[in-house]
């Protein structure tokens, strides 16, 4: 799959849209906790910036629902964008309001505007096309560098494409670095290929696990979602988070995963706990012997030693989903042990977004792994083998 290159185009004095991904944590101060998102986007903002555009910024971020509130605003976005660009940011009032409208027909080469938060329009996730016209009304050319949202058939990734041509449209250089990695992990893996599912259900991962089970070589399970696995397999799992209602599903993976010669791990131990607190009384129990009325909330270290022994010898990772609920100390140091393990080794490492990202970034290893996608939902949705409907309109037709 081949995108449509930004630098291809003729860029040179013209206006660029580029839709961005800002939709970045803060902290209960209001400031960003994690600008990895911002930072990402830089390269290509500069780009444009070094060919002498005018350069028109839009993201959105959480969920105002269409309405202007005050604590959506894209304001310390930009500030931070300040920081990063090391030039002014100016902010507009609106999004496609008299303010952003004539800020962006104003803009000089070399100035950045930012219009405000695309969800502050209620068109922007109904994918209206009144809405994209006028997003795509600012620009001589559009930019998709949002790679956290392009599972999203949203106006600003979707629709606002059908307003410009082959030659007035691409792919940043974000964007276009996630496709190459995840394209190349499931076409052309080096192999052994492994892949450590985890996350709280199977529900969640079913697609992706089906879709990756003729693509790796070993499957590690992790997270709340082993729970169903295990109590398919007739182990007693006490009071541990299931789905009854897919516990043939499972047996069908793993069924598929022995007739592919896929080799499948589940936990051998967990940590258990009496209730799902940070506080509660906890202990090592083999899968076996899980108490009743007890849950387990992570892997335990007989588990950790076995992903280990059977990661040993992989060249490519990846990994999408915590071990076990890593949100709480007692409970993060099966995904930690992962993490360590995973960084250390000299397999090209992926990790996909969302949770799994952000634990690796606590634990402080974002620099030890070769790839960490910055979208959790679009990064599954590639893993399920789905074309994203951002991405869709700029592939190349052959
Ligand atoms: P997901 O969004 O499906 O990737 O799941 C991530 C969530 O799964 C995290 O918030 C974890 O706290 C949660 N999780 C991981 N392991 C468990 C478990 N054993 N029981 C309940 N929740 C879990």
């Amino acid at each position: 799959m081949e995108l449509l290159n930004i630098k291809k185009l003729d860029l040179a004095d013209k206006k660029v849209f580029i839709r961005c991904d800002f939709n970045v944590p803060m902290d209960e101060f209001g400031n960003i906790s994690d600008d990895r998102r911002i930072r990402s986007a830089v390269s290509t903002i500069n780009y444009c910036l070094d060919q002498d555009c005018a350069v028109i910024l839009a993201s959105h971020l959480g969920r105002p629902e269409g309405e202007v509130v005050e604590k959506y605003t894209l304001a310390p976005i930009a500030r931070r964008l300040q920081q990063l660009l090391k030039r002014h940011v100016e902010l507009a009032l609106d999004v496609v309001g008299d303010d952003a409208m004539q800020k962006a027909k104003n803009l000089p080469r070399h100035e950045v505007l930012l219009i405000e938060n695309l969800r502050y329009e209620s068109g922007e996730t109904k994918n209206d096309k009144k809405l994209a016209k006028k997003l795509a009304s600012m620009a001589e050319f559009y930019i998709n560098d949002a790679f956290g949202v392009s599972h999203r058939a949203h106006s600003s990734v979707a629709g606002i494409t059908e307003f410009f041509d082959d030659e007035h449209k691409a792919s940043g250089f974000l964007l276009q670095r996630e496709i190459d990695f995840f394209s190349k992990l499931m076409n052309k893996p080096t192999r052994p290929f492994a892949a450590i599912i985890g996350g709280s259900k199977v529900s969640g991962k079913l697609e992706a696990l089906t879709n990756l089970l003729p693509i790796v070589d070993k499957i590690f399970i992790g997270g709340g979602m082993a729970f169903t696995f295990l109590k398919q397999m007739g182990y007693n799992i006490g009071a541990s988070l299931v789905e009854d209602d897919l516990l043939q599903e499972a047996q069908k993976v793993m069924d598929e995963a022995k007739k592919l010669g896929v080799k499948f791990y589940l936990p051998v131990d967990v940590i258990a706990a009496e209730k799902f607190s940070a506080d509660a009384v906890s202990k090592i129990v083999t899968s076996q012997e899980i108490p009743d009325n007890w849950m387990g909330l992570d892997i335990g270290p007989a588990t950790v030693r076995l992903y280990r022994e059977g990661l040993n010898d992989v060249q490519t990772v990846l990994w999408n989903g915590p071990m076990g609920v890593y949100e709480m100390e007692k409970f993060a140091r099966g995904s930690s042990k992962i993490a360590h393990f995973v960084a250390d080794s000299y397999a090209t490492t992926v990790v996909g977004g969302g949770d799994t990202a952000d634990l690796v970034q606590r634990i402080g290893l974002d620099e030890e792994i070769s790839f960490i996608s910055t979208g959790g939902g679009a990064s599954l949705e590639l893993l399920e083998g789905k074309i994203l409907p951002g991405v869709s309109p700029l592939i190349i037709k052959k």
